[in-house]
């Protein structure tokens, strides 16, 4: 017998293990054995039913994602469920942890499935751009109804044991020891006698679906689902679930899962679930971590505010600083408004909500930082301001405390100089809403401790962040390649198009609004005064500006917005004021493209992510990938700027940007030597090489 599955016989009940740490994965080392036991188990008169479970933290988690896309060795997951239904005494699933995609699609083979009450089951395979190969969409309608079935398969996201029950796809919930509940269980089942039906033959639960609701919730997904494939998919197979019998439902659900499998979507999201997890791997990582119990935050305004509550969602102790009462107090109300639209929305509850709240401590006083193992300043743009901050924190902070900046441009290395411990100052760039959006860049100073690195990504990792580390250069790693891709926005404008026609070339690309619809979202206001900072123009949207339009605030920007609506309505002063500034620069207007948007807008964007990477500001071209998809919205399906390129052609790219710096000179287009050397290798290098 193997030992990665193993068989023990408890009074007469088979009690198969699966034992492949991490979490159990359906690798063919343990589809293998798993299928040799339950061929020997099938007929066998000492065993009167089959328990399977797993040995670890979890059940099985999933199929072995490395596999995907290679030739497949039998025997596949399929024939094990298969043959598992063939099985005529009972078969029981034991499910502790997380039964995910393939793990679940094994326990439903079972003729029941009994669960740990701690425990998670989900099809979570649409996040990797695909649908549960192994009978999941024809099975779990067969259990828990197709709409049901159809929201869980298509969001992806798991349900907790009490919940699986509920909906009718776990037969009991235990607590406690629950393999010898499973046992004991099986001897019921077997005591009140077959025959047993395996879920391909149940049948209630379907029959009588109102295919027209069916429809209407599968349109609504669809309209969601913004050109992803897998969605879709999902939805196609559970159709066939109801309209065609078991055997034609499953050959077609293998069918579109082959065809997702092999496509560039489902490779650019598997892409992105490697990135990040490579991402993490940072270096350092192994080494002793410094304690984080209770986290200062300077400045309680959009940043700060987001900041504190980010952390108090993860269990954090938070002391807020702030220069007066006055602002003190408009800080904590907005973090308090926040948590009750939560509450209002049912996504938070009241008990959670006044657990959080006493989190949270205001203060005037930098004294009342001197306990903080960690701060971070979330004050004005303005070098200055921030060095005044840092040099107070220096004097108040406990030796070894940890000292970083929002900052979203300024040089972290002369903010760290500006204390007397640059080796514990770093920077953590949380973006906004800083408690909802997941991306964080820790910005690795020149003197920062490994250990304080280390610590960081550890505390990102508990507040549910996904952390990149990046190198010090304006703008780090997102911020630089935005300039880069927004630098021909007005060109573009003047030479000819709408705000409204480079927004839709990228709503079509699948970002989920275009560079301008963006800017009056965020407030143009905001890019106006970081140009007149650093003595730069931008000769529409100053104009704009001085006539006081901001955007969505002020219900006019690059668009018009009706009172107390978001949406963006083409203004045809914009327009005119557009062909007035080109006729002023003698800029003969023309048709433009979205092929000419895209070549000039996310080619330099390609661009400055390999210069980026060649001064090893980042150490992974993935990593650049984690950051756009996490942090500024690029489409997932296309696995973030790095990988996109090699989609559409590093080498048609170079070519396209030689065009454009022969047309226009600007350095942006000039294709950085990293480039080049993708589109003769095929692979990005490791930073610095
Ligand atoms: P904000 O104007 O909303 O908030 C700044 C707050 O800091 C104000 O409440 C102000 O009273 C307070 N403050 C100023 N000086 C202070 C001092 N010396 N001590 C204590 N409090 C002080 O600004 P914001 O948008 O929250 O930006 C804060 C920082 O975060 C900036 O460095 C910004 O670049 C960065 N950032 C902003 C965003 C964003 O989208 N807004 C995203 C990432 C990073």
């Amino acid at each position: 017998m193997s030992n990665i599955v193993s068989v023990a016989n408890e009074n007469g009940v088979a009690v198969v293990t699966i034992d492949n740490p991490p979490v159990n994965a359906l690798s063919f080392h343990v589809r293998k054995p798993l299928y040799e036991a339950l061929a020997a188990l099938r007929d066998d008169p000492a065993a009167k039913a089959i328990v399977i479970a797993c040995a670890g933290r979890t059940f099985v988690a999933g199929a072995d994602i490395t596999e995907f896309g290679k030739p497949l060795q039998q025997p596949e997951l399929r024939a094990i469920i298969a043959f598992l239904e063939t099985i005529a005494k009972p078969t029981v699933a034991a499910i502790h942890g997380t039964a995910l995609g393939g793990g679940l699609e094994l326990a439903l083979g079972c003729h029941f499935r009994v669960a740990d009450s701690g425990a998670k089951l989900g099809l979570p395979e649409v996040k990797l751009g695909l649908l549960p190969g192994g009978g999941g969409t024809v099975r779990l309608p067969r259990l828990v109804g197709a709409a049901k079935a159809l929201s869980m398969i298509v969001s992806g996201v798991p349900v907790s044991a009490g919940e699986a029950k509920a909906a009718g796809f776990v037969d009991t919930v235990f607590e406690g020891d629950l393999i010898a509940q499973a046992i004991r269980f099986a001897d019921e089942m077997v005591a009140r006698g077959g025959p047993f039906v395996p879920v391909r033959d149940r049948n209630d639960r379907l029959a009588g679906t109102d295919l027209a609701a069916f429809g209407a919730q599968a349109a609504e997904l669809a309209r969601k689902a913004r050109g992803l494939e897998a969605p879709l998919a999902c939805a196609e197979a559970m159709r066939n679930a109801i309209t065609l019998p078991f055997d034609l439902a499953l050959a077609a659900e293998r069918q579109l899962f082959l065809k997702l499998v092999s496509g560039d979507q489902s490779r650019a999201q598997r892409h992105l679930f490697f990135a990040e997890r490579e991402a993490a791997k940072i270096p350092g990582k192994d080494l002793r971590k410094r304690q984080i119990a209770r986290v200062g935050i300077i400045g309680a305004g959009t940043m700060g505010g987001g900041i504190a509550m980010a952390l108090a969602n993860g269990g954090l102790p938070v002391t807020l600083l702030e220069t007066s009462e006055e602002a003190l107090r408009r800080g904590l109300a907005t973090i308090e408004k926040n948590y009750a639209v939560s509450v209002s929305r049912g996504s938070l509850s009241e008990d959670a909500r006044q657990k959080r709240l006493g989190l949270f401590k205001g203060s005037t006083d930098y004294a009342d930082l001197a306990g903080c193992d960690l701060i971070i300043e979330a004050v004005f743009e303005d070098m200055a301001v921030k060095k005044e901050v840092f040099g107070r924190l220096d004097a108040i902070a406990r030796s070894g405390a940890i000292l970083a900046t929002n900052t979203s441009y300024l040089d972290v290395n002369e903010i760290a100089a500006s204390t007397s411990r640059p080796q514990d100052v770093l920077g953590m760039h949380f973006f906004s809403p800083a408690n909802v959006m997941k991306l964080l860049e820790i910005v690795r100073a020149e003197k920062t401790a490994p250990e304080v690195l280390a610590t960081v990504a550890d505390l990102a990792r508990r507040i549910g962040k996904v952390a990149v580390v990046v190198g010090v250069c304006h703008g780090f790693v997102g911020n630089r390649m935005l300039a880069a891709r927004g630098a021909e926005n007005e060109a573009l404008l003047l030479e000819g198009a709408t705000p409204s026609q480079v927004d839709k070339a990228f709503t079509n690309f699948g970002w989920p609004m275009g560079p301008f619809q963006m800017g009056d979202l965020a407030g143009l206001d905001i890019g106006w005064r970081n140009r007149k900072a650093r003595g730069q123009t931008a000769v529409i949207a100053d104009t704009l500006c001085e006539q006081g339009h901001f955007g969505q605030k002020t219900g006019r920007g690059w668009y018009r917005y009706e009172a107390g609506s978001r949406e963006p309505v083409a203004d045809l002063e914009v327009e005119a004021l557009i062909r007035t500034k080109a006729e002023e620069l003698e800029i003969a207007r023309r048709e433009i493209g979205a092929d000419e948007i895209i070549e000039r807008t996310l080619y330099p964007l390609v661009n400055e992510g390999a210069r980026i990477l060649e001064e090893g500001i980042a150490a992974r071209a993935s990593d650049i990938d984690v950051v756009w998809v996490n942090g500024y919205g690029f489409p997932i399906g296309k696995g973030g700027p790095m990988f996109w390129a090699g989609l559409e052609g590093a080498g048609r790219i170079v070519e396209r940007l030689e065009f454009w710096h022969g047309q226009t000179g600007r350095a942006i287009f000039e294709p950085a030597p990293a480039l080049r050397r993708f589109a003769e290798t095929g692979a990005w290098e490791v930073a610095g090489g």
